[in-house]
């Protein structure tokens, strides 16, 4: 699949265009994503520097992980289907003086033009909200240079995770608006590494993101249930 209209669901970017303006709101819906943030950013660095690093974002939203790659020295491109997303992006990257380059295309349409140009690339969050994930997956690969790495987290598709990210998160605890995600959606580890194989990306390590609801805390660890995230290396 390629092109830019080919792999979106409007619906889907419809939510994020919704919620947009409070992107930067820790306390808003998107308090989940600034409380994982640091979490993330410290996965990605296990595998290395980012300084100097050519890096794409693949589905940037807001730019809460873009951001943070940028302040550790990476030269970061951003891309989203969102406009309202990227226009807050765009905004807020000066009050951080910040320079990204944000663009609103697909994993696809990038991979077409700039096969190749990336040490590392992140699609965090993202697959679950797309029609084909597979065809994503694809396109980070042809964007990351050999012995590059891609960074993916997304949601496990079993009982537990329909318990704790659909009931839990959206019904219970209301961590998110109801609707934010689709349990047909989620994504297998196995998954993930298959389609990952078939790209020509090979499985470095997949680590759980878990919430304990008590202490209010995400934590990365052994528990791949519910949310998790993985690093690919380029073969
Ligand atoms: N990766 C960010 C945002 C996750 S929210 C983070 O983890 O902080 C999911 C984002 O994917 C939204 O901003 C939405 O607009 C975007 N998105 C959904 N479908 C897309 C597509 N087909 N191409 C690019 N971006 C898409």
């Amino acid at each position: 699949m390629s092109g830019t209209t080919s792999n979106i669901d409007p619906g889907e970017v419809a939510k994020f265009e919704k919620l947009a303006s409070r992107w930067w709101d820790p306390d808003s819906e998107f308090k989940p994503l600034h409380d994982i943030n640091p979490l993330r950013l410290d996965y990605i660095l296990r595998y290395g520097s980012l300084r100097g690093k050519q890096v794409v974002d693949v589905g940037c939203g807001g730019g809460l992980l873009t951001e943070a790659m940028a302040a550790k020295g990476a030269d970061v491109t951003g891309i989203d289907m969102g406009k309202s997303p990227l226009a807050v992006a765009r905004l807020h990257q000066h009050e951080s003086g910040l320079e990204i380059d944000y663009q609103q295309t697909t994993a696809e349409a990038l991979a077409a033009s700039r096969p190749g140009r990336y040490d590392t690339v992140t699609c965090l969050e993202m697959l679950e909200h797309v029609p084909v994930p597979e065809s994503v997956v694809h396109s980070c690969s042809r964007l990351v240079k050999t012995g590059g790495h891609v960074f993916f987290s997304t949601i496990n598709r079993n009982p537990k995770a329909y318990l704790f990210a659909v009931i839990g998160a959206e019904h219970i605890l209301r961590l998110l608006p109801r609707g934010t995600h689709d349990y047909r959606k989620f994504i297998r580890p196995s998954e993930l590494d298959r389609w990952s194989r078939h790209a020509g990306l090979e499985l470095e390590d997949i680590t759980g993101l878990s919430y304990n609801p008590l202490t209010r805390e995400y934590r990365l660890g052994d528990d791949v249930s519910v949310n998790y995230i993985a690093c690919f290396r380029k073969a």
